[in-house]
C-alpha cells in the first residue's frame, strides 16, 4: 500500500538518515557487538547530523521541529539497522530530552540541551528499580531536603536495567520526595555523572541487543542543589504518564520497521535457497506463511501510521499508544520467529542478521511498560 503520511521533506530527511546508517553504522556493526557499546564518535556524528536535536528549540542547539514524523523516520531507519541503536538513540533524543525541553527552566535547558543535541552528553532515564518496574508509583529511591537550610537534596537508592546507563553523562531519575503521597510524592531530578555518590554498575549481560549498554545506577547520599529538580516537586509521576505515550509509540515505530526489514531480507533468502530442487519460498506452506507475515506487518503499519499522525497533531491518547506498543512488539516477535524458521539452521547462527534480530526483539514485550501493563491500561479504559 502506498504510504501517505510522509511528504518530500520527510523523505529527504529519510535519505540523510539512511546515508548516516550506511556510512557510520553499517561499517561498525560487528565491532559494536564485540565491544558491547555504541562508540562516542558515533554519538557525535549523529549529533552533527542533527538527529538528537529534532525537537530541541533552536536557541538550545536543536532544530525546533514540531513534527513527530521526523522522529518516526529516524526511529524507522535505525530500527531497520538494529534494535539497539534505535533504542539507545531513542532513549537519548526521543524519550529523555523531551523531559528537559518540556520541564526544564531556562537555565537548565541552557546548561544541558546544547550538548544533548550535539551528542556530547548522553542521556539515560531511570524509572525502574530492583524492586520493580511495572508499579512505578511504588518506587523506593528517595530524595530528602538537607537539614542545613541550603535547599540541597540528598538522594539515596538505585535503579536497574537503565539503557545508556553505563555511558550516560546525565540521568533523569524518578525519586520519592514525599513518602506519604504515593504517586503524588514522586519527583524528577537530573543527575550529572560527576555527582559525588552517583555510581554505575557494569553493563548487564543481556540475551540480546549487545551493542547497547544497560546498567544499574546507584545513589549513595548524592547531594545535589535545588536546581536539579526537573519540573515541580511531586509532579514526576504525572510527567512520566504524559511522556510515556511517545516512548511507546517510538517503540512501535522502530519495532515494526525492523520486522519489515528482516522479513524482506528473509523473502529474498527464500527465493534463493533451494530444497528438493526448488526455492523454499515456492512451497505452498512457506508461500502462505510469508503472505500472512507481510499482511500482519502492513496492517500493523497502517495503525502505527495513524498513531504517528495523531501524535503529530497532538491527539495521541495513552491508550492508543499502549495498543500500538504491545501489538507491534508481539507482531515483531511472531514475524521474526517465523523468519528464523524460514532460514533453517542458519537462522540460529549469530552471524545471521535474522538470528540477532530475533534475540534483540524479545525485550520489546517487556520494556517501556510490559505488554501486560499495556493491556491493563486498555482494559481500564474500557471500564473493566
Ligand atoms: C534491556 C532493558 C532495558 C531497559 N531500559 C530501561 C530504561 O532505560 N529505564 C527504565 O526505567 N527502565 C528500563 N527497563 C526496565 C523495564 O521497563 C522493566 O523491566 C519493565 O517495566 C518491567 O518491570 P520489571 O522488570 O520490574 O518487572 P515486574 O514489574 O516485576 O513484572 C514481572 C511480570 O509481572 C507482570 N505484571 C506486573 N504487574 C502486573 C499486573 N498488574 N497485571 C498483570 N501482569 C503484571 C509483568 O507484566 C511481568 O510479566 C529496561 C529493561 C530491559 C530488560
Amino acid at each position: 500500500m502506498p504510504r501517505s503520511i510522509y511528504d518530500q521533506d520527510h523523505e529527504s530527511f529519510r535519505s540523510s538518515v539512511r546515508e548516516f546508517v550506511d556510512r557510520t553504522l553499517v561499517p561498525r556493526a560487528e565491532s559494536m557487538i564485540a565491544e558491547h557499546t555504541i562508540p562516542r564518535e558515533v554519538w557525535l556524528e549523529a549529533g552533527k547530523q542533527g538527529f538528537f536535536g529534532l525537537t530541541i528549540p533552536e536557541e538550545f542547539g536543536g532544530a525546533g521541529i514540531d513534527d513527530y514524523r521526523f522522529n518516526a523516520i529516524l526511529g524507522e531507519e535505525l530500527g531497520k539497522f538494529n534494535a539497539a541503536t534505535s533504542s539507545c538513540f531513542g532513549i537519548h533524543g526521543d524519550i529523555t530530552a523531551p523531559y528537559i525541553v518540556a520541564l526544564g527552566t531556562q537555565e537548565q535547558k541552557q546548561r544541558w540541551l546544547p550538548q544533548v543535541a550535539s551528542g556530547e552528553k548522553i542521556l539515560s532515564i531511570g524509572m525502574t528499580e530492583p524492586s520493580g518496574g511495572s508499579d512505578l508509583a511504588a518506587l523506593k529511591t528517595t530524595a530528602v531536603k538537607a537539614d542545613d537550610g541550603s535547599g540541597d537534596w540528598i538522594i539515596n537508592g538505585s535503579k536497574t536495567f537503565i539503557t545508556n546507563g553505563y555511558q550516560c553523562d546525565l540521568a533523569v531519575v524518578a525519586v520519592r520526595t514525599d513518602p506519604t503521597k504515593g504517586a503524588k510524592g514522586i519527583s524528577l531530578f537530573v543527575l550529572e555523572k560527576e555527582d559525588e555518590g552517583f555510581t554505575k554498575g557494569k553493563p548487564l549481560d543481556k540475551v540480546g541487543q549487545p551493542e547497547s549498554d544497560t546498567s544499574e545506577l546507584f545513589f549513595d547520599n548524592v547531594r545535589v542543589p535545588a536546581d536539579r529538580l526537573l519540573g515541580d516537586e511531586g509532579m514526576g509521576f504525572i510527567s512520566m504518564m504524559q511522556k510515556l505515550p511517545q516512548e511507546r509509540l517510538g517503540n512501535a515505530v522502530g519495532n515494526i520497521a525492523n520486522a519489515r526489514q528482516i522479513l524482506e531480507e528473509t523473502i529474498e533468502y527464500t527465493k534463493e535457497r533451494k530444497a528438493f530442487g526448488q526455492p523454499i519460498g515456492s512451497f505452498q506452506h512457506n508461500k502462505f506463511k510469508i503472505a500472512e507475515l507481510v499482511t500482519k506487518v502492513e496492517v500493523t503499519e497502517a495503525y502505527i501510521n495513524d498513531c504517528v499522525m495523531a501524535h503529530t497533531e497532538g491527539d495521541l491518547t495513552a491508550v492508543d499508544a499502549a495498543k500500538a506498543k504491545w501489538w507491534a512488539g508481539e507482531i515483531q516477535c511472531d514475524v521474526l520467529d517465523e523468519c528464523v524458521q524460514l532460514h533453517g539452521g542458519y537462522g540460529f547462527m549469530n552471524e545471521y542478521r535474522v538470528a540477532r534480530a530475533w534475540k534483540d526483539a524479545r525485550v520489546h514485550k517487556i520494556w517501556a511498560g510490559t505488554n501486560e501493563i499495556m493491556k491493563e491500561l486498555i482494559g481500564r479504559d474500557l471500564g473493566l
